[in-house]
């Protein structure tokens, strides 16, 4: 009896939801079926098909391949036109190779003993894993359920077996009403999903015409003192900028892109309640990172200004200095050393130049080591290879959780050395899309893949963001705003 009313209340919230369609079913949906009205959503909106014989195959497993399609479409996310594959089994002309490789941020491989990637395209996709990438394409924080063991056990006599690193997005998705256990009280993530399950699934966190591509957050309204420190790497597309909201309210911006990228920049931070900004770093006197400058003195009230003594003849680089000079802020200069000391519970200091006289501009940019308390982050600029090997002969601590990868993910950048002297759990590439450059190079995402970091790109998931509460800094702390 308590089985029949469960189901029927299933039925009616399904019905209450979304309305009946009204034309033929599937030979193998009755009418009746609670999955229907589901099924047939989904459909309309091109996100998934039947098998063209009249049936839709209801209790067919969803592989996994299959998913990563289905996330894509009813996700809007980008299609990253790519030439290499980063999974040994997924080869580039394979049909799913696309979707797999763009929704790569959220439906994550695997890596076997000898560290060879793997992504398992025609295994049956789990109840797990399927809700870990809805939870991370929707970028819900999952911040408040950190410590999630409590709220699983009290709802799943199997939580145990979800892993831990996955159980805050399941505990989040829970909460959210976008999926929920069996009757029996049991998860069952590792249970592949069958597709009458896998469309109510997506339907409640992709309601009709949703759209997951946020305008710059509104709702996460963090610009006042909020104890957390969130680093947002924007998309400029060939270049570099990172807007930083510090934990005391101050703000920080390395680097600003190129000029045409000034418009995104100054309106991301302005939708973001900041009128001014405390510190502006330049990298390096390069068009791609100081570009937009002129622009963001213009628009905001600058309080410090941080750079090298590296000079350039660039008319970027005088516009640059004029606007300091009109902006009548403090200038310091960096080197090796440098810190700035003003900012609670936050340590800033550059570990790089430490010499200027590189024939290569991009050996003397500014590399910067911000920590709040456990929570580490090195932005490394451009700086190549040499510049590497200096910053290393000077023994610094350079360990740290997240990584701005040096020039763009170019090779030459993220040296052997260098890169395990860093160890990230998370990397960030800003670069643009099908660059001239053929940034990032595949070589230098091997090597963060082996290493263990989970890899972001502007040019793929758009603007990234990185925070921390003063904690260590996983995956779980990212969220990607895809592109626009
Ligand atoms: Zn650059």
């Amino acid at each position: 009896m308590k089985k029949l009313l469960a189901l029927t209340l299933t039925i009616l919230m399904a019905f209450g939801n979304i309305s009946t369609p009204a034309r033929e079913l599937f030979d193998d949906v009755p009418e009746t079926d609670w999955a229907a009205p589901y099924i047939y959503n989904l459909v309309d909106r091109g996100v998934i098909n039947g098998y063209g014989d009249g049936s839709f195959g209801r209790n067919n497993d969803v592989l996994r391949c299959e998913y990563a399609k289905m996330l894509v479409n009813i996700a809007d996310i980008y299609i990253q036109q790519s030439s290499v594959s980063p999974y040994s089994d997924v080869p580039t002309t394979e049909w799913y190779f696309p979707y797999i490789t763009s929704s790569a941020a959220y439906m994550t491989g695997f890596q076997s003993s000898d560290g060879t990637l793997y992504f398992d395209p025609e295994a049956p996709a789990t109840r797990e894993a399927v809700t870990v990438a809805i939870v991370k394409a929707l970028r819900i924080d999952v911040s408040a359920h950190k410590d999630s063991n409590d709220f699983l056990a009290g709802k799943f006599s199997d939580w145990n077996n979800i892993s831990p690193h996955n159980r805050p997005y399941i505990a989040a998705s829970v909460d959210k009403g976008i999926i929920t256990g069996d009757q029996n009280g049991t998860f069952r993530p590792d249970s592949p999903i069958i597709r009458a399950e896998i469309v109510a699934v997506l339907y409640r966190a992709f309601p009709d015409e949703h759209n997951v591509t946020p305008a710059v957050s509104k709702s996460d309204n963090s610009s006042a003192v909020n104890e957390r420190l969130t680093a947002f790497f924007l998309d400029v597309g060939q270049g570099d900028c990172c807007f930083i909201e510090l934990p005391n309210g101050e703000t920080m911006l390395i680097d600003a892109g190129t000029a045409s990228s000034s418009g995104y920049i100054i309106s991301f931070i302005k939708e973001r309640g900041h009128n001014d900004i405390d510190y502006v770093i330049a990298s390096h006197p390069h068009a791609d990172h100081i570009g937009g400058m002129s622009k963001v003195f213009d628009a905001f009230e600058i309080k410090n200004m941080y750079m090298t003594q590296k000079s350039s003849d660039s008319k970027t680089y005088k516009n640059m200095l004029a606007s300091i000079e009109n902006e009548g802020c403090s200038v310091n200069y960096i080197q090796a050393g440098t810190s700035i000391n003003t900012i609670p519970n936050v340590t800033a200091e550059f570990v790089a130049p430490y010499r200027l006289n590189f024939s290569n501009l991009n050996d003397t940019s500014a590399v910067l080591r911000l920590d709040y308390l456990e929570g580490s982050y090195l932005f490394s600029g451009d700086a190549e290879q040499m510049a590497e090997y200096e910053i290393l002969s000077f023994g610094r601590n350079l360990d740290a959780d997240v990584l701005k990868v040096g020039h763009h993910g170019s090779d030459t950048s993220t040296s052997d050395a260098y890169l395990s002297a860093i160890t990230p759990n998370i990397a960030v590439i800003s670069c643009g899309i099908n660059n001239s450059y053929g940034h990032p190079h595949q070589l230098t995402l091997s090597k963060l893949l082996n290493i263990g970091a989970s890899v972001y790109r502007t040019d793929t998931d758009g603007t990234v963001s990185v925070f921390t509460d003063g904690n260590d800094i996983t995956q779980n702390n990212v969220v990607c705003y895809g592109k626009s």
